[in-house]
């Protein structure tokens, strides 16, 4: 008997969050630093979201047709050369591979090039003038995307994480292959809605573990896949770093062939958002507050969280507001603290450990923010700054600071690497042998990941307000683009509705 013909499905990526009010532009050489895979490379990836794919593919015995996975380091927009070079190199693949049964995209949702504000809208029409309108495409993305008209229409399927911390891009993966192929067996046929409200927020309660307020709403879309009234959903939490005129967060819903469950469902999502957007909104100090905050809470890490540098949402990582207030305030117990320098790297290099001498430091790669430092300081240590991920998207995948060294001036240690990385925990400074456990003070440059890192031996975490392209809140914020009324500018909106995007408005 002849067995029945297997499925080819293609599979690709390009995975970024690009910040557009800082940060520095992302070239080829930061995909090349963090992961970038052609062919049969990507058949040998098993963790992340890609692995996930491929795992629920190889089990249905579909023939995997693997394209191009490019990820990197949040950074700034796509330079021109860079967005040509990976969008041209996908789409030939893409070519090449027809004919094919079906699609798998693992995209962010929240990539930016120069000349487009919405990479993936760009690039699914693209994929369509070459597959066509009825091939199915389903595609995954960061639960911090900014979802488009462009993507609802053009995907039959967005699917988010569902965690935050993300510790589920392997399990998305798996999600969304295994709806492509109920797609493609014709099991069922996706309806999808997003329904959007202007609630622009940063991330410090944006975890979906305890008992947060986007906690809550993600168990309420949860509820509806539990149910069976819905395929998937996701809620949104946007990432507000981008400048564009319908930035928006929300819910997402895709039924079985029921576009009024989906509209339904979708915006009972994003009115329990709005109803939550107070509770979305920290509490902020300035460097001086927090500290003196720390130094009356016995022992020690208390987190400096400087979320307004944080690498892992675009920004440089080259700010030195925190440091500068410690030195300030002469703080005599033992600190930590992360500088992106490559200029201060590389003279660290050019010394042996042991020698002191004076060094400028910080806001050399993104100058907007603020002065540099200028120190004498002790080289204590150097590395190559090359480290192994201990989880989140690339769990397992080697991380490259580059060039690294540690500076003492009295107790404070500082990290100074050449490249912005990724925080997940704190495998940067374990790489160096610093220990957050020592420490009375550790400066943390991310608005959530801190509790993966030290929330089992974090005294406190003080949230700062500092200047830099990743705030803790949107309030004082000016864009460009983005148009009023949104929260937290405006508390309120008079006579308030969701927008809605829907897959079968064409
Ligand atoms: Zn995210």
């Amino acid at each position: 008997m002849a067995e029945a013909p297997s499925l080819r499905i293609a599979l690709g990526s390009i995975f970024i969050e690009c910040n557009q009010l800082g940060g520095v532009p992302t070239d080829l050489g930061c995909f090349e630093r963090c992961e970038l895979r052609r062919g049969d490379e990507i058949l040998k990836q098993d963790t992340g979201v890609v692995g996930g794919m491929s795992g629920v593919l190889r089990e249905r015995q579909s023939e995997i047709v693997p394209l191009l996975v490019a990820t990197a380091c949040p950074s700034g927009a796509l330079t021109a050369d860079c967005h040509a070079q990976l969008k041209g190199e996908l789409l030939q693949r893409l070519r090449d591979a027809l004919p094919i049964d079906g699609l798998l995209l693992a995209l962010h949702g929240a990539a930016a090039a120069n000349g487009t504000g919405d990479l993936e809208g760009d690039l699914l029409a693209a994929v369509r003038e070459i597959t066509g309108p009825d091939l199915p495409i389903v595609v995954t993305l960061d639960l911090h995307a900014h979802i488009t008209e462009a993507m609802v229409r053009l995907a039959d399927a967005l699917v988010a994480w569902e965690t935050y911390p993300h510790r589920d891009a392997f399990t998305t993966g798996e999600r969304g292959a295994r709806l492509l192929l109920d797609i493609i067996d014709g099991k069922v046929r996706p309806t999808m809605a997003m329904a959007k409200v202007p609630v622009l927020t940063g991330s410090v309660h944006g975890n979906t573990e305890g008992d947060g307020p986007f906690a809550e709403i993600m168990r309420q879309a949860k509820s509806h896949e539990h149910s069976g009234a819905a395929l998937s959903t996701s809620v949104l939490h946007v990432y507000p770093y981008l400048d564009l005129p319908d930035l928006g967060s929300g819910g997402l819903a895709i039924t079985n062939d029921d576009p009024a469950a989906a509209e339904r469902i979708a915006i009972e999502l994003a009115n329990h958002y709005w109803a939550k957007r107070f509770d979305m909104e920290p509490e902020v100090f300035t460097p001086a507050e927090a500290i003196k905050r720390g130094l009356a809470i016995e022992g020690g890490p208390v987190l400096l969280v400087e979320t307004a540098d944080c690498c892992g949402g675009g920004a440089a990582g080259d700010s030195v507001a925190t440091l500068r207030q410690l030195l300030e305030m002469d703080i005599r117990e033992p600190c930590l603290v992360p500088v992106v320098d490559p200029e201060a790297a590389q003279r660290c290099h050019e010394h042996a450990p042991g020698s002191t001498f004076s060094i400028s430091l910080g806001h050399a790669l993104d100058p907007r923010w603020g002065e540099p430092l200028q120190l004498t300081a002790e080289l204590t240590a150097i590395s190559n700054g090359a480290f192994r991920y201990t989880g989140g998207f690339w769990n397992g995948q080697p991380g490259d600071m580059g060039a690294s060294a540690v500076l003492k001036v009295g107790a404070i240690q500082m990290l100074v690497m050449s490249n912005p990385t990724y925080d997940w925990a704190d495998e940067q400074f374990q790489s160096l042998g610093l220990h957050a456990k020592d420490a009375k003070f550790v400066v943390v440059k991310n608005p959530m990941n801190f509790r993966v890192g030290y929330q089992h031996i974090a005294k406190a975490a003080l949230i700062l307000d500092t200047p830099g392209p990743t705030p803790a809140t949107l309030r004082g914020v000016r864009y460009q683009n983005l148009q009023r009324p949104y929260f937290p500018a405006d508390e309120d909106i008079p006579e308030f509705k969701p927008v809605l995007l829907r897959s079968w408005d064409v």
